[in-house]
């Protein structure tokens, strides 16, 4: 079965997700997000040693990924925990997210699951979503138009390939985000985005009036922070 691709879908979704979550700032933190959704993790060291966790041979099913969603015998996202590469599995953390945030697993149980054939519209939703998470079009473009220099792939947690993708996409998706959203995920990244730190005195302040100036030295031009 191949689903038709709708681009709007995971931008709404990841959107909705954000301003649940508040989470706050960049780079994304997959397992406080999952842990504010009530989503399970359990890293594959831990499941390998339970007995009941034989229906599936989810080592095997890690050979490609570094996480994969389960449903039995708990809801749960199990990821493979000696990978070294954070942003591989950071991104492939928040793909599954996408895959049960956006309820995959109840409305294409035929397609969802370790063993089954992926559907190529379904792992591109979840992709998708999981850009749209990390790397929200309109925080892309306030960085980008502000601080073009700080607007990178290590900022938002992607590898080099996945940073790639959302510049190509931001069009696309741009197309997918109203000025009501765009200012739901603004204030979502209200405090980082205002996070300052002045070049003079060293100290850091939100800058709510937005005029570059050192509340406490008054030197101008702080530089954004944003961590
Ligand atoms: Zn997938
Ligand atoms: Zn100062």
């Amino acid at each position: 079965m191949e689903l038709p691709y709708d681009g709007s879908r995971p931008v709404r979704y990841a959107c909705a997700v954000l301003a649940d979550c508040m989470p706050g700032a960049l780079p994304l933190d997959p397992f406080e997000l999952a842990s504010r959704a009530g989503i399970l993790m359990l890293p594959l060291s831990q499941v390998e040693n339970y007995p009941l966790w034989v229906p599936y041979d989810i080592a095997d099913s890690l050979r490609m990924t570094s996480a994969v969603t389960l449903s039995y015998p708990t809801f749960c996202i199990v990821f493979r925990d000696t990978e070294r590469d954070t942003d591989r599995l950071r991104f492939a953390l928040f793909h599954e997210m996408g895959h049960i945030f956006m309820n995959h697993y109840r409305d294409y149980p035929e397609t969802m699951g370790p063993a089954r054939t992926a559907d190529p519209a379904l792992e591109a939703e979840a992709d998708a979503f999981a850009l749209n998470l990390m790397a929200p079009v309109p925080i892309v473009d306030v960085i980008r138009y502000n601080r073009p220099r700080q607007a990178r792939a290590s900022l938002f947690g992607l590898g080099r390939t996945a940073w790639m993708r959302r510049l190509d996409t931001m069009d696309r998706d741009r197309a997918f985000v109203d000025e009501e959203m765009a200012n739901v995920l603004i204030y979502v990244f209200r405090d980082f985005l205002l996070g300052r730190r002045c070049a003079a005195c060293g100290k850091t302040f939100r800058d709510e009036s937005q005029t570059g100036c050192c509340p406490f030295c008054g030197a101008p031009d702080a530089e954004w922070t944003l961590s």
